[in-house]
């Protein structure tokens, strides 16, 4: 679904991304973790056509995207992006924020736009909560508005930047559940997390990035089976 081969970016003289090379494949849920500053925001970025990269290609459902700017709305619409502090609209309740995009860009009705966005509060499990505003919601709260959002363009492959890493503890728990079922039904997910409860419960494959470099990537057995290399093995070390 996504292959990532040999992404370079820098800004300015700084070398961010130093030949990443990734692949997520369809249905696969796959967790990036790594030292803050070592590039995965922007390779996320980089994904989601938010930045162009340098070097290197990505192609997606095997069409090469690197820099295809000019398809980037119908790009952003097959993957959709979760960010760590939720960016909703403000002045738009839960369900606007949801209807807007089906609306402006699918063409859909009020009506029927009004129909997607309660169905998708449902599945991230806050059905009564549609016509409340952000600020009257918890931060576990919006950001599963903001993965309602993200699903109304039904998107083929989600990117998640570390989105419960604004949370209050109790929160993440609610956050990471409705993210592990959308894996469990087949979504196709790249996720930056140092949950690892998550990644164990959810990931197929577990790439760790140091630096600006992919330095392991590892299939979820292997990985919590204690076989990573020593420099990933000091990085769990610190978090867990
Ligand atoms: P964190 O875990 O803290 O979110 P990260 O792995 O996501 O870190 P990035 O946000 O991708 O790291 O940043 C990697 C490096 O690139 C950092 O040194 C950062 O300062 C730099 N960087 C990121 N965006 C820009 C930018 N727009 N301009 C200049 N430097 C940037
Ligand atoms: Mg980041």
């Amino acid at each position: 679904m996504l292959e990532i081969v040999g992404i370079d970016k820098s800004f300015g003289q700084s070398r961010i991304l130093k030949g990443c090379s990734l692949d997520v494949r369809r249905g696969e849920t796959v967790v990036l973790i790594g030292p803050s500053g070592s590039g995965k925001s922007t390779l996320l970025r980089c994904v989601n056509l938010l930045e162009p990269a340098d070097g290197g290609d990505i192609f997606f459902e095997g069409a090469n995207i690197t820099g295809d700017f000019a398809n980037a709305a119908r790009i952003r619409r097959e993957i959709g992006m979760v960010f760590q502090n939720f960016e909703l609209f403000q002045h738009l309740s839960a369900a606007q924020n949801i209807m807007l995009a089906p609306m402006k860009v699918l063409g859909l009705s009020r009506a029927d736009a009004h129909d997607v966005a309660l169905d998708l509060l449902r599945k991230v499990r806050i059905s009564d909560k549609a016509d409340a505003f952000p600020d009257e919601l918890s931060g576990g709260q919006q950001q599963r508005v903001a993965i309602a959002r993200a699903l109304a363009m039904k998107p083929k492959l989600m990117l998640y930047d570390e989105p419960t890493s604004a949370l209050d503890p109790e929160m993440i728990r609610e956050v990471l559940d409705v993210m592990a079922d959308l894996s469990a039904e087949g979504m196709t997910s790249l996720v930056v997390t140092h949950e690892m409860g998550f990644a164990r419960r959810a990931a197929d494959k577990i790439v760790f990035m140091e630096d600006g470099r992919i330095v392991e990537t590892a299939s979820s057995e292997a990985f919590f089976g204690g076989s990573v290399n020593e420099r990933a093995q000091r990085f769990l070390d610190q978090i867990l």
